[in-house]
């Protein structure tokens, strides 16, 4: 039995769903999803959850990380509860909690503070890279205690990324432990593994799972199916592909940056079809694609899966856009004739240091979510095959 609490709904919406109060429970909104399923009724299920006050319902909520916020729901909700604001907030509300040392949930319930830490790292490490420039170049120093030894430099970056990765490791176990019944099934599996009794290696159906998430991250499966405005959005506008671009600009630059590092001293006017070179360009491109159509119609505010987003979205996508503008404009900077060194640096550092602010902030921004989104579908995908399985050989 659980006991009302109000104050879980009333924490739920410091991380957006300001108008799901005037939910009646009516059900349209589940019965219209696309995505929802007999096991996992959302948003309508979820959202009488969180009014009762069920924290660990919410938070164990398989429905959190299938919904795409396609926003079917909240068009034909008849108390416009916007149900589908409601589960974007649900899923920042799970992330938040699976970061173990809260940061993230200071980040997103204070917008104030998330601009301020953000500008300030983002800031520190410009004027940071900058002095190393300068003091590399030409031995000045511009501001003395950026004079660090680069020792100390490379022990604390790998100090500060190990921080991000164990967060993000401790998060998946902890979405892991959410999704709950791992006892149960490990005891069902033990009874069902009886001699002549036919059950499948636990491989098989970790194999099965994982195809199941690779065709999730490559072909967008379940995000496709959630493309309900089949007729009414051409086709390089749909969220899908939008958000595909971004994720994987995102990947392609990292993957550019890593390959640029690897291969030591590469030089800097290298041939366009240069790999880390090509990569660059290719996938800054579809970073600086997505991001610019995801901003626009966040502005324009028309579609209803563009419309309630909270300054946590808003920091993420404008730092994107910038950081493939700036990418973009610093790669054609290479290729002129003349370029100044001094604006040459500038522009270097106006590039990085939001690159590695949002590299460094991997695990306490929305970008966790992505993580968290793939492990949690993969996890309950895994449980629910074996649990299905032994409780039906
Ligand atoms: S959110 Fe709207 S559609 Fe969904 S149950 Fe509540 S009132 Fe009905
Ligand atoms: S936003 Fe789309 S996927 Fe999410 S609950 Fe609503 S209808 Fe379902």
């Amino acid at each position: 039995m659980v006991k009302v609490n109000s104050d879980l709904i009333k924490d739920i919406k410091k991380y957006g769903a300001f108008d799901v109060s005037k939910c009646f429970n009516c059900g349209n909104c589940t019965a219209v999803c696309p995505l929802a399923k007999a096991d996992s009724p959302f948003p309508r299920h979820l959202i009488r959850r969180a009014h009762l006050g069920d924290k660990q319902a919410v938070l164990n909520a398989k429905g959190t990380w299938l919904c795409y916020y396609c926003g079917e729901c909240s068009k034909t909700c008849p108390r416009e509860a916007k149900p589908a604001a409601f589960m974007a907030a649900a899923r920042r509300y799970a992330t938040a909690h699976a970061d173990v040392t809260g940061i993230t949930k200071l980040l997103y319930k204070f917008p104030v503070l998330n601009f301020l830490v953000m500008s300030a790292v983002a800031v520190l490490f410009g004027l940071f890279m900058y002095a190393q420039r300068l003091h590399v170049r030409t031995g000045e120093k511009l501001i003395e205690v950026f004079n660090i030894p680069f020792e100390y430099i490379h022990w604390f970056g790998i100090g500060v990324m190990s921080v991000a990765v164990v967060t993000l490791l401790a998060g998946m176990v902890i979405i892991t432990l959410r999704a709950g019944e791992i006892q149960n099934i490990l005891k069902l599996y033990k009874e069902a593994k009886r001699p002549g009794r036919n059950v499948m290696f636990a491989g098989e159906f970790i194999k099965t799972a994982f195809m199941s998430i690779m065709r999730e991250m490559f072909a967008f499966k379940r995000f496709r199916d959630c493309d309900t405005d089949k007729n009414e959005i051409v086709w390089y506008l749909k969220p899908w592909l939008v958000h595909s671009a971004i994720a994987w600009g995102f990947v392609g630059l990292f993957l550019s940056t890593a390959l640029n590092f690897l291969i030591k001293d590469p030089a800097i006017r290298v041939a366009l079809w240069y790999p880390p070179r090509f990569i660059g360009i290719l996938s800054g491109v579809m970073l600086l694609y997505g991001t610019s159509v995801v901003i626009l119609k966040r502005i324009a505010a028309k579609e209803i899966n563009y419309k309630d987003s909270v300054f946590a979205d808003w920091w993420l996508i404008l730092t994107l856009w910038f950081i493939g503008l700036s990418g973009f404009v610093m790669t054609m900077l290479v290729y002129l004739p003349e370029v100044d060194r001094n604006t040459a640096d500038l522009l270097f550092v106006i590039h990085v240091a939001p690159a590695m602010l949002v590299v460094v902030m991997i695990a306490f921004t929305k970008l966790a979510h992505v993580f968290y989104r793939m492990h949690a579908l993969f996890v309950y995908e895994l449980m629910g095959n074996l649990k299905s399985h032994i409780t039906n050989p």
